[in-house]
């Protein structure tokens, strides 16, 4: 019998709420598992960790990180917990970083059309990757000088990173519709210019699937008008990070969107939210995103029993979502967090 161990970090705001109701869909797929098994570990972490013990990443919070298979995190941070420089305390970032997590990989996929706000006849099905340790998230520790009149952030970036990011996400591609789109500036910033070679060499290595460009302006607007001309998309870290957001939105927000942080050793699996402070603590937050997650993991997992365990997911979501009643308030539906989780293991037991 195969046995994952699973560190679960709850975090801070709607983070625990979501995170039971992806435990229990996970307990679920196991009980229909023959031969696997998950220990599930749940440690400390968040803005309220910090409050409580000065440490928003508590060192054996890290260790136990680095010794697992794979992590299920609900959300981090809260907006009146800072650090003296005005920032939020952000300890699933210091995560991506120390751990190499370097491909933020996002699907936006639309379940049902009543979630878009757009007019759409046909499906949306993408998956965006987000560059995860550099960036102009690189600058975000740099200290802000007391008094000063200008603060600079630089966007870093290194051949390093950018080519294990662009060869992730071709390799995604050959399992899709074979189509990389970059998302860049090339025509303003020398480092987006860079970025652009470096992927036109990287996409030379792949020559069975497309490869294109397009500038970050663009694709704000291609995303919003024809979501469908993208397969996956490739982008720097904080135009990921907007993006992102922008995505969620078109196939019915935040609770719609699971991602990834995924590295060569370790990976972290997540709803694409935050902790959400405005409807934290009313059990109403939408739990697809992590239940959405739980399948990612499933599926990142070295074993054909996970995978087969991920479809379930997938199919159970599925279900869920054709009736568009079937939701959250945030989809326009009156049911609980807990209810849609329940619903959704229920579903996968039958
Ligand atoms: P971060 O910067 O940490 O990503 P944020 O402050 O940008 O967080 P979120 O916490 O992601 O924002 O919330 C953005 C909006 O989406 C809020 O109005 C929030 O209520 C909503 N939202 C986020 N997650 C969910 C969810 N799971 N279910 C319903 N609504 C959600």
């Amino acid at each position: 019998m195969k046995c994952f161990h699973i560190v679960v970090l709850p975090g801070d705001g709607i983070g625990a709420d979501v995170v039971a109701e992806g435990v229990r869909v996970l307990r679920a797929v196991e009980s229909k598992l023959t031969n696997l098994t998950f220990q599930l570990a749940e440690h400390p972490c968040g803005a309220g960790e910090y409050l409580k013990n000065g440490d928003p990443l508590p060192a054996s919070t890290m260790q136990a990180c680095r010794q697992s298979d794979a992590i299920l995190l609900g959300a981090m941070g809260l907006p009146n917990v800072r650090w003296p420089g005005g920032t939020e305390m952000a300890p699933q970032l210091d995560l991506r970083e120390e751990m190499e997590l370097y491909a933020g990989v996002r699907p936006i996929r639309l379940y049902h059309p009543a979630h878009s706000p757009l007019k759409v006849s046909e499906g949306i099905d993408l998956v965006l990757y987000r560059e995860n340790t550099e960036g102009l998230f690189a600058s975000r520790k740099n200290t802000r000088p007391t008094g000063a009149t200008e603060v600079i952030d630089s966007l870093r970036v290194s051949r390093r990173a950018s080519e294990r990011l662009f060869r992730a996400a071709f390799r995604h591609a050959q399992r899709r519709r074979k189509h990389v789109t970059l998302v860049d500036k090339a025509n303003v910033l020398p480092s987006m210019a860079f970025f652009r070679e470096i992927f036109n060499e990287i996409a030379a290595e792949f020559p069975g699937v497309c490869a294109d460009h397009v500038y970050v302006d663009a694709a704000a607007l291609y995303l919003v008008q024809h979501p469908q001309r993208f397969d996956v998309l490739v982008t720097e870290n904080m135009f990921g990070d907007i993006l992102s957001d922008l995505a969620a939105g078109i196939v019915g927000g935040m609770g719609m969107a699971p991602s990834g942080d995924i590295g060569d050793h370790n990976a972290v699996f997540q709803p694409s939210h935050g902790s959400a402070p405005d409807i934290a603590g009313k059990g109403i937050a939408n739990p697809i995103a992590t239940i959405l997650s739980v399948a990612m993991m499933l599926e990142w997992l070295p074993s054909e029993e996970a995978r087969r365990g991920a479809a379930m997911v997938y199919s159970a979501v599925e279900r869920f979502c054709e009736d568009p009643d079937r939701a959250t308030p945030d989809l326009g539906g009156s049911m609980t967090t807990q209810q849609t989780g329940e619903w959704i293991a229920a579903d996968l037991m039958r």
